[in-house]
């Protein structure tokens, strides 16, 4: 027998072409005893493998290859989890070394760090190797020495490669000679990086991808022949036929490994260290009713009821701790006043609610608390909470200090490959040029890169897709073979783990690309660890809403009716631009359409306008029915229970366990992973396999088979963007707030959007359209008036000196101390007492800032070289200035001038200088708003114009045109684009005929366009 103890994994980063399951189960079926993996500098692998492993029962390995300070190769094997900490810490001191993103690990931490590891000496980029192949016998022994001095005797093996390549026969004898002198065992490797032979060209394409290198190309880092596959234990005894100790020994290294990993620990700090569980317990349950007493008049028995039942599974599944910690942290954001918002599937509880960490009463929305947390499923709990994004990163740096930098971390996420990552690589590799990589990427949507066929034989625009002809046939094979491949590691969006004991005890920590630690382990597998994310994201919108409430004393946020007539008759107007989540061309199309008249359709119209709802065909009908111009049916009465609050559409997640569960029969813990494999949707194979489950236990179940296939057709839809009701609602309590906002205190919201971007859908110009559409005035810059931000007052916004382009903070502070002391008198005053450049005092005149001085900016300007001069050569500061006579901009190009510096203009829309030209068949947005049918040409700014996925899979383009009185949308379907891209994209403002389009009575107005032409 033979085990394979030197074996990479795509976790190599582009140097494994083999997956982990397949790897095993090859491993298997030779009855392999162990198996190691030793992936360059990391362990991302290791949860994987561990699981895998076990469940074929085989033995893991623990492993890696490391780079040492060097540059050399060397491997290394955890002989139990005293090494794999060992060698945590080890790969963690390597990245804190190298630079960047090179780990190279210094040799005194080996030397510190040695325990429980076994060292085999390495591949041809190993010490020993490189010595031997230098002919270096001394330096050879040295380096052997060092790695027994280092590991101890017994933990070193002498490691032989048989890759039939040149130097392979000397490297042997050498290592051979060194065993000889120094009583070394030797061991036998084959340095595995693919599973059988023929996957060698993947191999070798990954390493073009890596080394950015052509097929045609020659690169030193391209592997050399084919010899590094997963060879049976017959080959490997063949090879090595004049060693047999060599693969004995690798049984020997086997039997004294044993699993590494322990997946059983709870590593969450407790609240209460020194005590035991029940402390916690005692605590969270104080702190919930206590909060259930503040967020409900009164406690009803099912409400107690309700809590009891949460406090009694939290408690069994031990999760007290991580409910206080996230708690101890909203409490901090509480008290430093930071406005924050939990999200995600924790709105589904109601201890989370009454901790005050989300706004989402889930007992009065009847959501299941199973969703969030279940002992069936006895997963981790997981809270998502959105902060004022200028304060996000002050409540880290709060849990960094409260827990130690030791022992908290950012979250890695995994890039892996799919269709269209894998086309373009690999196409790139295989020598494609930029144009077929264009034509071959096109129209392929975002699918598994084993997905690809399948897609071109379903969707009718593939029909002629060049990916058809035969030739690319092998492209298409190997990108199956690379799908869900890991390509980059980076860092999850919020994710800290926490944890009680040093994290490098269950993983190590590299430097992100911007520099904070992250695990190398992403959110899938890290809880196996014992370890648990808390996600603190940030969000500009609630920075907005900070900056009102600041500025409104008599608002009470958190009162705000929830049913607030005026509010609501805005979304049904559609007139939602600022809108947290609704403001959207789409969202605002689709509130038009459907009268939302309660929080819950805020909630459906979150979760509606995705690719999922949109791709699978689900908002039409959901208005119809919702508006009751369509009778609510349900293909199997089952679903009506499941499917009534969304008029039998499939709208949430949450549905979809559900279904599973009632349908199908399966149990929770079923219906989760049913979940996972659609939402990641990261292989069709998996897909496919979870369907056949499907339908045949719902047969089982007593559902006729044409039934169950459509239901789970629904399902599939809804594929890769399942949107949970919990989450939803969460965002919908900010949407419905912020619409509140913008209703009744239009100013200082429209004020604090400006002071929040860039956020949102819209630039800030079109806000100030939008504020002036309402009755508010736009204060210009005023260099005595305007404050460093956007300011509200009753009816009007004046523009903040921040604006300006090119401003620093050491100007306004300048700017601000000598206001102080008085206000500035004239453009040479302010010059002569402020710091300001001379590029940016120009950017204020050009503003506007010194209006009020003289409304001539243009020779304000042709002012300015002399009052710098003056200031530098104080000898002639007295000399008066120049009298100019010349005559200020023309009004376009003074407009013109403003906007640029400032991306706004106080007062105008660039249309006002078009429309007198214009003939009268050109109508204004609000002429177009109140047309029922019909042609129309309307100009005006483009805004936005983009191109979301669409169910068809047809290229449609959206863009939004702003004229003097507001905004109108405009679809442009695939043969008008055609004929228009160009001017589409390239020119500001444009001429657009077209028809108008309803599909509704209520429906606000838009364009379909025919004709679209640049204005000049
Ligand atoms: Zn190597
Ligand atoms: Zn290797």
């Amino acid at each position: 027998m033979f085990v394979h103890l030197h074996v990479h994994s795509p976790y190599s980063f582009l140097d494994g072409a083999s997956s982990l399951e397949a790897l095993l189960h090859q491993a298997a079926q030779w009855e392999m005893p162990a198996l190691a993996i030793t992936d360059h500098n990391n362990v991302s692998a290791a949860v994987d493998f561990h699981k895998l492993a076990l469940d074929l029962g085989i033995k893991p390995i623990q492993g890696a290859e490391i780079t040492t300070e060097d540059g050399t190769h060397l491997t290394l094997l955890a002989e139990n989890n005293q090494g794999y900490q060992s060698l945590c810490r080890l790969i963690t001191a390597g990245f804190a070394k190298g630079d960047r993103h090179q780990c190279l690990v210094p040799w005194e931490a080996l030397q510190e760090n040695a325990r429980g590891l076994i060292a085999l000496s390495g591949c041809h980029h190993s010490g020993t190797a490189q010595a031997i192949l230098r002919r270096d016998h001394a330096r050879a022994k040295a380096e052997v020495l060092r790695l027994v001095e280092t590991f101890g005797p017994g933990q070193v093996y002498l490691e032989m490669i048989q890759s039939y390549l040149p130097f392979s026969k000397r490297l042997l004898e050498g290592i051979h000679k060194l065993h000889e002198e120094l009583r070394v065992p030797l061991v036998a490797t084959n340095n595995v990086h693919y599973l059988r032979k023929e996957d060698f060209p993947i191999h070798d394409l990954l390493a073009c991808v890596r080394t950015q290198t052509r097929v045609q190309e020659l690169h030193p880092e391209r592997p050399f022949n084919g010899e590094n596959y997963l060879a049976s234990p017959e080959e490997m005894k063949r090879r090595f036929a004049a060693f047999p100790e060599a693969v004995e020994n690798t049984l020997e290294i086997a039997q004294r490994c044993s699993p590494a990993l322990d997946l059983t620990q709870n590593l969450f700090p407790r609240y209460f260290p020194d005590e035991g569980p029940e402390k916690a317990h005692q605590f969270l349950r104080e702190l919930t009713w206590q909060g259930a007493r503040k967020r409900y008049a009164s406690i009803s028995a099912p409400l107690r009821e309700r809590i009891e039942h949460e406090l009694s599974i939290i408690e069994q599944l031990d999760a007290a701790d991580y409910f206080l910690a996230v708690w101890d942290l909203v409490q901090y954001a509480q008290k430093q006043n930071i406005r924050y918002a939990g999200r995600g599937s924790a709105a589904d509880s109601v201890v989370v609610y009454c901790l005050e960490i989300t706004n989402v009463d889930a007992f009065s929305r009847g959501l299941l608390f199973e969703r969030f947390l279940s002992l069936e499923r006895a997963q981790k709990p997981d809270i998502d909470i959105d902060f004022d994004a200028r304060c996000r990163d002050q409540v880290a740096e709060y849990v960094y200090k409260r827990y130690g930098p030791d022992q908290v971390a950012s979250v890695c996420t995994f890039h892996t490959y799919h269709a269209r990552s894998a086309l373009r690589d690999l196409g790139r590799a295989l020598g494609y040029t930029q144009e077929e990589l264009k034509r071959l990427t096109k129209n392929i949507i975002s699918v598994p890169a084993d997905g690809i066929r399948r897609l071109l034989h379903k969707l009718p625009e593939l029909k002629s897709h060049p990916l058809h002809q035969s030739k690319y046939s092998r492209l298409l094979d190997y990108c199956a073979a690379i799908n869900a491949f890991p390509r980059q590691i980076g860092t999850h969006l919020g994710g800290l783990v926490i944890s009680g004991d040093p994290l490098t005890k269950v993983t190590p920590l590299q430097p992100s690309a911007k520099g904070v630690l992250i695990t190398q382990f992403d959110k899938n597998t890290i809880e196996d660890l014992g370890l648990i994310k808390i996600d603190l994201l940030s969000l500009r919108t609630l920075s907005a809403v900070s900056d009102v409430v600041q500025q409104l004393p008599e608002l009470n946020y958190n009162q705000i009716p929830t049913d607030d007539a005026a509010t609501f008759a805005r979304l049904q107007r559609g007139d939602t631009v600022g809108v947290f989540q609704l403001e959207s061309p789409a969202q605002r199309s689709l509130q038009s359409r459907l009268q939302a008249d309660r929080f819950e359709d805020i909630v459906a119209s979150v979760a509606l306008i995705r690719p999922g709802p949109i791709k699978g065909n689900m908002v039409d009908p959901f208005i119809a029915r919702r508006r009751g111009r369509e009778e609510v049916t349900y293909i199997h009465p089952k679903l009506e229970k499941i499917l009534a609050p969304t008029y039998g559409v499939v709208l949430y997640q949450e549905q979809v366990i559900e279904i599973a569960t009632e349908i199908a029969g399966f149990t929770p813990g079923e219906a989760d992973r049913l979940r996972k494999v659609m939402t990641k949707f990261r292989s069709q194979a998996e897909m496919e396999s979870i369907g056949r489950e499907f339908i045949q236990k719902a047969l089982t179940q007593g559902v006729d088979e044409e039934t169950a296939e459509v239901i789970f057709s629904y399902i599939v839809g809804y594929a890769g963007y399942g949107f949970c009701e919990a989450h939803a609602a969460a965002f919908a309590d900010t949407a419905y707030r912020t619409a509140y906002l913008l209703e009744h205190h239009p100013a200082h919201f429209y004020a604090a959007l400006l002071n929040a971007q860039p956020m949102g859908f819209y630039p800030p110009n079109t806000l100030c359209v939008q504020a002036r559409g309402r009755g508010l005035e736009i204060l210009p810059l005023h260099i005595n008036e305007s404050a460093a931000d956007f300011t509200a007052e009753e009816n009007s916004i004046r523009i903040g000196l921040k604006q300006v382009a090119g401003m620093e903070a050491s100007f306004l502070e300048s700017i601000f101390q000598e206001r102080a002391k008085g206000k500035f008198s004239s453009v040479q005053d302010f010059v002569s007492r402020t710091n300001v450049s001379k590029d940016v005092t120009e950017n204020l005149i050009l503003g506007g800032a010194f209006d009020w001085f003289s409304s001539n900016r243009r020779a304000l300007i042709w002012e300015l070289p002399q009052y710098y001069q003056n200031k530098q050569g104080s000898l002639f500061s007295e000399a008066p200035p120049v009298k100019s006579h010349i005559p200020d901009f023309a009004p376009f190009e003074r407009w013109l001038k403003e906007y640029s510096v400032l991306r706004l203009a106080a007062q105008g829309h660039i249309l006002d200088f078009f429309r007198p030209q214009l003939p009268k068949t050109v109508l204004t947005s609000r002429a177009v708003a109140a047309r029922r049918e019909g042609p129309v040409q309307m100009a005006g700014l483009v805004i936005r114009p983009h191109r979301p996925p669409t169910r068809s899979g047809r290229t449609v383009v959206f863009l939004t045109l702003e004229d003097e009185y507001g905004l109108i949308d405009v679809t442009v379907f695939e043969d008008v684009y055609k004929k228009y891209a160009k001017v589409l994209y390239s020119e500001p403002l444009l001429l657009v005929s077209g028809n108008i389009s309803r599909r509704d009575e209520s429906e606000h107005a838009t364009i379909t366009a025919t004709r679209i032409q640049a204005l000049r």
